[in-house]
């Protein structure tokens, strides 16, 4: 009898059921049509490839950006007792040279490949020595020249329909819009494959987006300490120095983090990533650098100390948390000196004018996200083209929602201050002089006489500073370009001015109002589980340790929440948790069966 993909899916992979679209993609590449795939991180993709490497006779290459990522999904693969392999610079003459020989026997269901050492010419001439049944190109949207991730050797995977042409090609990326998908189809030769499309949303994922200010390192370490005690996370930070400082602060605090930067030795940054998915619990500090191709599935929060310079950037980062589907917080602190920095360096920039202007309408777009008190899942999605009628009742505004107050009057005052005071002073002078504080500075310029000196004592410094953050954010205050921070007036804040128009602010609220209790996804399992939970969590990383494979390659986090849950006693129940396929019921099975009974409860 021949196998079908749910069998495969089913014995190999102990998953129950095809999430959509996975099942009608898998019917197109069986058919012989290719396919591009766009799906939110965590969707499912690998399975969209690997059920039919699996099933079809011959192997399918796998075209991967990262080393680490290929690693990965090679140990994840081989768990589950699929016949996988990988060719890259990170391995010996003797080590390429036996994958080469299983490749030649037909013993490979899956070869991973860079896509350097795939278009070369003994490559191809080697594999037109196999039979390939498919080529998959993960992370597709290196392809594009416009992305953030372009990699110049993408461009040449053209060659493969050309050489193979009757093997069919899918190919797979997250990254949502048009323009990239557009690029991917043409410059891959793809423009008769079919299309699949699934919403972008990640409703797993809790966005919070709160003002920072001053004391950023203390929120961000009650936040961890609260709400992820013992979990991975991800934190970004804008600079090297900044990543080094945090990791320090952390690390002082008992938590174990490291930092990850490009101003570190590629030896360092290696070990580092690899405690990071090898370990548990550990928070990689870090700046964009770090991320682009990081599997693991439970990384429980991504905190952000500065503004993504896009909203596409943003969910990008945010997408590395909760790919296994549980909870997970995208946090982030952001305040008046992140809006002022980022204009200035969008000012200052050299590039064309129509490059600027592209640039100035996604960090508005990404400003609108973080200042607007509506739904931000809602927001995100809209930007996406893929628009949710309901409020998502998972962001910190549906949670709590936000106050606003009518700012009209204040904002009056603060941009004639603007005005009055000649268009050249930053935020903390304008304070001042609106506060009425008589100094030096105020006195030689004169200051001290304007109809403005002294008449905003009704707001307090926090009130004024988000009120100049939440001007510039809209647009209404400009940032000179020199980076001395001085406001000047924008044309868009005329209506106010002349009182044609109401201003509704966001209120700043005290920080931290937000629920306390923890959301930490061992915590769902708490009280007179905990013990079991830890229990089963040691012996996966001792046995992950054993065979030099991270935590996750051997049950995934809800697999364990599932045992723990179902309480099985035979292997039979066993084989009905979601995440055990025939290999791993084989190999683990009676190792935790046994865990579990001397737990009982
Ligand atoms: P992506 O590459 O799209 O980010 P993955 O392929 O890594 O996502 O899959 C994300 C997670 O979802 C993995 O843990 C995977 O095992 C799981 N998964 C994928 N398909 C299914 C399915 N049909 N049923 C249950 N779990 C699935
Ligand atoms: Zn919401």
């Amino acid at each position: 009898m021949t196998r079908t993909p749910l069998d495969i899916l089913q014995s190999v992979f102990g998953y129950p059921a095809f999430r959509p679209p996975q099942g009608e993609v898998i019917d197109t590449l069986l058919a012989g049509t290719d396919a591009l795939v766009l799906m939110p991180t965590g969707g499912g993709k690998s399975l969209c490839y690997q059920v039919p490497a699996i099933l079809l006779p011959g192997t399918a290459v796998v075209v991967s950006p990262l080393i680490a990522l290929m690693q990965d999904q090679v140990a994840a693969l081989r768990q589950a007792g699929v016949a996988a392999d990988f060719l890259n610079s990170s391995q010996t003459a003797d080590e390429s040279r036996a994958v080469t020989q299983r490749l030649l026997a037909g013993e490979l269901d899956l070869l991973y490949l860079a896509p350097e050492r795939l278009v070369q010419e003994f490559m191809l001439d080697l594999l037109a020595r196999v039979r390939i049944n498919l080529f998959a190109i993960d992370e597709a949207h290196c392809v594009s020249q416009w992305g953030h991730d372009f990699r110049p050797e993408y461009i040449r995977l053209d060659v493969l329909h050309q050489r193979f042409p009757e093997v069919p090609r899918i190919a797979l990326t997250a990254t949502a819009d048009e323009p990239t998908r557009r690029e991917i189809l043409r410059r891959l030769d793809l423009e008769r494959a079919r299309v699949f499309i699934s919403g972008f949303d990640r409703p797993n994922i809790r966005y919070r987006i709160a003002e920072g200010g001053s004391g950023g390192r203390d929120k961000l370490l009650r936040f961890i300490r609260d709400e992820h005690p013992g979990e991975a996370g991800i934190v970004y930070c804008l600079s090297r120095k900044r990543v080094d400082e945090i990791a320090d602060w952390l690390g002082g605090h008992k938590l174990v983090a490291l930092p990850y930067h490009a101003g570190m030795s590629s030896a360092q940054r290696e070990a580092n990533q690899r405690r990071f998915l090898n370990e548990e619990g550990i928070i990689m500090v870090a700046t964009i650098a770090f991320g682009m191709g990081i599997d693991k599935p439970n990384v429980r929060f991504v905190a952000h100390l500065n503004l993504p310079k896009s909203v596409e950037a943003y969910y990008q980062e945010t997408g590395r948390a909760g790919r296994d589907g549980l909870p997970a917080d995208a946090w982030m602190l952001y305040g008046l000196q992140d809006v002022i920095t980022l204009r200035q360096m969008m000012e200052g920039s050299t590039a064309e004018e129509q490059y600027k202007r592209i640039e100035r309408h996604k960090l508005d777009a990404m400003l609108g996200l973080c200042e607007m008190t509506s739904c931000r899942r809602q927001a995100l999605l809209a930007y996406f083209g893929d628009p949710e009628p309901e409020p998502c009742g998972n962001c910190d505004n549906c949670l709590t929602p936000p106050q606003t107050w009518d700012a009209t009057e204040a904002a009056r005052k603060a941009l004639s201050c603007v005005h009055r005071t000649g268009q050249r002073f930053g935020v903390n002078y304008l304070i001042d002089v609106l506060h009425g504080k008589v100094d030096e500075r105020v006195q030689r310029f004169g200051h001290d006489k304007i109809t403005t000196f002294g008449i905003g004592n009704d707001l307090s410094t926090p009130v004024w500073r988000s009120l100049f953050r939440q001007l510039i954010a809209r647009g209404l205050l400009n940032v000179d370009a020199e980076g001395h921070g001085g406001l000047r007036l924008a044309e868009r804040c005329r209506p106010v001015l002349q009182g044609a128009e109401q201003l509704w602010l966001r209120k700043e609220l005290p920080a931290e109002r937000a629920s306390k209790k923890s959301r930490a996804a061992g915590a769902t399992v708490a009280g007179a589980h905990a013990e079991l939970w830890e229990a089963l969590r040691r012996r996966r990383r001792e046995l992950a340790a054993e065979q030099g494979v991270p935590p996750y390659a051997i049950f995934h986090d809800a697999t364990l929440m599932e045992l723990i849950a179902q309480r099985p006693q035979t292997l039979g129940e066993m084989a009905r948790i979601s995440g055990i396929g025939g290999r791993k019921l084989a190999a683990y099975g009676e190792i935790f069966l046994e865990l579990i009974a001397e737990h009982v409860c």
